[in-house]
């Protein structure tokens, strides 16, 4: 149960057990049966609003920084804007930044072979969600991450992954408990923005991450013959700011940008395009031309 807290010294071999370790994953599944407490707490405009929001601003964070700049390394910024977002990809209950690219590069090297931890050719419920809660998936393979450990506020959130998401919690509850006594006209309490903000919005967002493994890999379009089986798939794309281009992505995963035509939605460059535009993050690495012309389809 320590291990809820302090996910530290869990150096295994990420591919070597296989069984779900329930003991350890039981503060997720009650992230799940918190949901229900929505019954009680009920629903106002902006409670949702929040819900809404802490979404799409973690599911931003999950997919420009843990994806595209902690694992692919597809654009530059400072260690402050690092950390700030790294902090906020933390809060979403996907472990820390060295664990998510240490896993995400693991998957790159070994897509939809037995070594890969989350191959639907595992089936649904593995590729999904209980590749997540076995017992190797819980460590991280330093020898995968050796480039981010001489940060040590980064190994730090990994360490205490659980710590960002219980404050984000606690904030919640603090902020929706003085809105119902300051600020009655919005019709919400401290229990209810824990529920939307923290539960719904958390568990919503998890499931919509993890269709990149589960259904990435098996419905959409394949511009690319790469090796793995994803997909190019439109509504996950917007389900994931971007992220659903994966056929692309597997191609050539260097690049910022996952959607490589117009007409390809993906949010995620263009909140990086923007960023950029404000002098946040530089270097933002694009699809050379051979990548397109090979894909000319
Ligand atoms: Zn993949
Ligand atoms: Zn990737």
């Amino acid at each position: 149960m320590r291990r809820w807290i302090d996910a530290g010294g869990n150096d295994i071999d990420p591919a070597g057990r296989d069984e779900i370790d329930w003991l350890r994953a039981l503060p997720f599944i009650a992230m799940h049966v918190a949901c229900l407490a929505v019954l009680w707490v009920g629903v106002s405009p902006f409670a949702v609003c929040v819900a809404v929001l802490l979404y799409a601003m973690r599911m931003f964070a999950i997919t420009a920084f843990y994806h595209r700049y902690f694992s692919h390394k597809a654009f530059k910024t400072s260690r402050a804007v690092q950390f700030v977002f790294a902090v906020l990809a933390a809060s979403s209950v996907q472990r820390g930044p060295l664990w998510w690219a240490a896993h995400h590069r693991h998957h790159h090297a070994h897509a939809d072979t037995a070594r890969d931890l989350h191959s639907p050719r595992k089936g649904f419920w593995r590729s999904h969600v209980s590749w997540f809660l076995t017992q190797g998936a819980f460590a991280t393979n330093p020898a995968r991450i050796g480039d981010w450990l001489k940060y040590p506020e980064l190994r730090w959130l990994d360490r205490f992954d659980t710590a960002v998401p219980v404050a984000l919690a606690i904030a919640l509850y603090a902020i929706g408990a003085m809105l119902e006594t300051h600020a009655p006209a919005l019709h919400t309490s401290g229990a209810q923005l824990l529920v939307w903000g923290f539960f719904i919005s958390t568990v919503v967002l998890f499931h919509a991450t993890v269709t990149i493994n589960s259904l990435a890999h098996r419905f959409g379009s394949r511009r690319y013959a790469t090796k793995d089986d994803s997909r190019n798939n439109a509504w996950l794309a917007l389900l994931t700011l971007g992220e659903g281009w994966h056929n692309n992505h597997h191609f050539y995963p260097g690049s910022a940008r996952q959607g490589f035509r117009w007409w390809e939605i993906d949010f995620t460059w263009y909140g990086l395009r923007l960023m950029q535009g404000l002098g946040l993050v530089h270097s933002l690495k694009g699809v050379p031309d051979w990548v397109l012309a090979k894909g000319r389809r």
